[in-house]
């Protein structure tokens, strides 16, 4: 197991570099190293929080740049917040048994099924990812229009039923 630092995320020993930074200057992880236990959601970090308060874990959280893949169709609303939360490197086995007992994760230290959606969404050139967003948003108001329009002519026929009684 190596350690980026910078990051402090934990590299599997094959790797020359930090995934994330780019850096070569690499280290093999000291106990008290903060490092990278897992990614998590709101919703999920909450939980997490609530195990590592009972247990008197020291973490930290900070927020995870990125958002959840299938939020970028969420129009008008507020993005959900990721979460990246930092444990030392020594209680990172003790605590990837806490969260698996408490049922909270199924495999602490990947990231989560969202991030790999953002992965595949990631991998699309620049202009791809902008005509998909262009293309969902009219797609979006088109179905908004449709569904008003719909509404409005059920309304019209109701109202010319009603006249006729
Ligand atoms: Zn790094």
């Amino acid at each position: 197991m190596l350690y980026c630092p910078k990051c402090q995320l934990l590299i599997s020993d094959s790797s020359q570099r930090c995934p994330f930074c780019g850096s070569k200057k690499l280290r093999k992880p000291e106990p008290e190293d903060p490092a990278l236990l897992i990614t998590a959601d709101e919703n999920k970090t909450r939980a997490i929080e609530a195990v590592f308060k009972e247990n008197k874990i020291i973490y930290r959280k900070r927020i995870a740049k990125g958002f959840v893949g299938l939020n970028k169709l969420n129009f008008g609303k507020d993005y959900l917040t990721n979460y990246n939360i930092f444990v030392s490197y020594g209680d990172i086995e003790n605590c990837s048994e806490l969260l698996h007992g408490a049922g909270i994760v199924d495999e602490v230290n990947k990231q989560n099924e969202n991030n790999g959606s953002e992965e595949e969404f990631e991998d699309m050139s620049p202009r791809k990812r902008f005509f998909w967003r262009t293309f969902s948003a009219i797609l979006f108001i088109i179905v908004v229009w449709i569904v008003v329009f719909a509404a409005d002519y059920v309304v019209d026929i109701i109202k010319e039923i009603l006249k006729k009684l």
